[in-house]
């Protein structure tokens, strides 16, 4: 029986080493509760990195035995391809392009050099385990020579591919050196998925201008094959954001911050911490509206998080001193005894805590510069129980194209950002209710099982339309 075979950089676990002993963290990702339900079943398998550096292959052996059990195959990474595939060309030459922060991108062939040699590794790793007529879905651009590397060693195996992160436009998208091999590493696939609609045409350009092949109705022809790119967007599991926020316990949890914070209206920023998400720019936002709106003083607290992330990139590392920096001078400059505008916390959160933060604010100021979907924002939503609270989105988010009930904004408008503080802060109740009851609506439908099943069923609805084509 063919089976189907999940490939990404990292597994839905994190391994670590305590006192000697292996322990096994699993991880509770959106991607990871999506496809939980599946990559467990039959003889289905996961396929990744374990988020450790383990060079012993006795080792390395027992921990593909203690996984195996969790349907889960390690891929393993030395210390110099987790420095050159993971934080150099996948973190310091893709994800920059990709975000349009080309400025902040580099070009080295050394980790390139790298990133094919990993793709390969992965690929190895793959073949071992699959049979010829396996399913396989690759995630992410970490992966992106994969597809085509499989293809080869697999013709007649069925593809998917799905982009977590924005594909920039061509004008950006040219500007890598090895855009050509990109694009034909992703053209292996049967299947290429995006969040959103312009993600795709812009790939579809792109493979257009680069590769000369055209497209129709996003089948694109290649001299050997057809396939099919598609925008999918990924939604969240509703249904454990909604219910965890209507605990007890998490009710519990919110009082006692609002007690602790002081404040009448709460606005929420939660963010990792890099500069796709605008959080300097949010932070300038605000100490101008401070300026302002002085009618607010005393009654808003800006509730900040940022989860520490890639801190051995040079590029995060400026930024968080830009933040630390921004946050102390607006709190020093508007601080009172009894009132802080700014409560900072560089760490992350556990579920009940982040769900008590959702319930407690008034306002969700989510701005980033470019963000592939943005889950944050419709966690916030889910989490809404009583329908109350106002959604600030950056339209540069691919959740702005479903969430049409929040406040869109451009998040280099700082004007646009101070007033639409000011509307939010300022919104009736029923009008609170109605927009967020559309989006819960929306996101309770297109939830993270919708869209698994959305992207299996269109991979075999492609490989039926082959053949017709063949
Ligand atoms: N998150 C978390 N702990 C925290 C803060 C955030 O687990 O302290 C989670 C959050 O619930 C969300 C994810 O991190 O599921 C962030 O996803 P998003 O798509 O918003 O941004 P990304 O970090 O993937 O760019």
């Amino acid at each position: 029986m063919a089976k189907l075979i999940i490939v990404s950089n990292r597994l839905p676990v994190k391994l670590q080493e305590k006192e000697g002993e292996l322990l096994y963290k699993t991880s509770e990702g959106g991607l990871a509760t999506g496809l939980g339900s599946i990559y467990k079943q039959g003889d289905n398998l996961w396929i990744g990195w374990p988020g450790m550096v383990v060079d012993d292959p006795k080792k390395q052996q027992r921990i593909a035995d203690d996984i195996r059990k969790e349907s889960m195959s390690p891929v393993f990474l030395t210390e110099t391809e987790i420095k050159e595939f993971y934080e150099g060309f996948s973190n310091e030459t893709l994800w920059p392009t990709f975000h349009y922060f080309s400025q902040y991108a580099i070009y080295e062939q050394q980790l390139w050099e790298t990133y094919v040699e990993v793709n390969q590794k992965y690929c190895d790793a793959v073949v071992a385990q699959a049979g010829p007529e396996d399913t396989i879905w690759v995630h992410d651009y970490q992966l992106l020579l994969l597809p085509s590397m499989l293809r080869e060693r697999l013709p007649n195996s069925t593809i998917g591919f799905f982009q977590h992160i924005p594909f920039p436009s061509y004008e950006i998208f040219r500007l890598l050196p090895w855009r050509k091999e990109l694009l034909e590493g992703m053209l292996g696939s049967d299947l290429v998925g995006f969040h959103t609609y312009d993600d795709m045409r812009h790939f579809l350009s792109s493979v257009n201008r680069i590769v000369g092949y055209g497209s129709m109705h996003g089948w694109i022809n290649t001299n050997s094959r057809s396939l099919l790119v598609d925008s999918f967007p990924m939604g969240i599991d509703y249904e454990k954001y909604s219910s965890t926020a209507a605990t007890e316990e998490v009710q519990k949890r919110e009082q006692i911050y609002r007690g602790n914070l002081n404040a009448e209206k709460v606005i929420l920023s939660i963010d990792r911490l890099d500069y796709s998400k605008g959080i300097a720019q949010r932070l300038k936002a605000f100490e101008l509206f401070l300026e302002k709106y002085p009618e607010f003083h005393e009654r808003v607290t800006l509730l900040m998080l940022v989860v520490p992330s890639r801190d051995a990139v040079e590029k995060y590392k400026e930024l968080k001193e830009e933040i630390d920096e921004l946050v102390g001078r607006i709190n020093g400059r508007y601080s009172r005894i009894s009132w802080n505008p700014i409560q900072y916390f560089y760490r992350s959160y556990p579920l009940e805590t982040l769900s008590a933060f959702y319930r407690m604010a008034d306002v969700a100021l989510v701005t980033p510069m470019r963000d592939g979907m943005n889950l944050v924002c419709k966690e916030y939503i889910a989490s809404k129980s009583d329908q109350k609270g106002v959604l600030i989105l950056s339209e540069m988010a691919g959740a702005s194209k479903e969430l049409s009930d929040a406040l869109l904004i451009n998040p280099n408008d700082i004007n646009q950002m101070v007033e639409a503080l000011n509307t939010a802060l300022t919104m009736p109740e029923e009008q609170q209710i109605a927009h967020m009851k559309n989006m819960q609506e929306s996101l309770q439908r297109y939830n993270i099982h919708h869209w698994v099943s959305m992207f299996m069923d269109r991979l075999s609805y492609v490989k039926i339309k082959q053949l017709s084509l063949a």
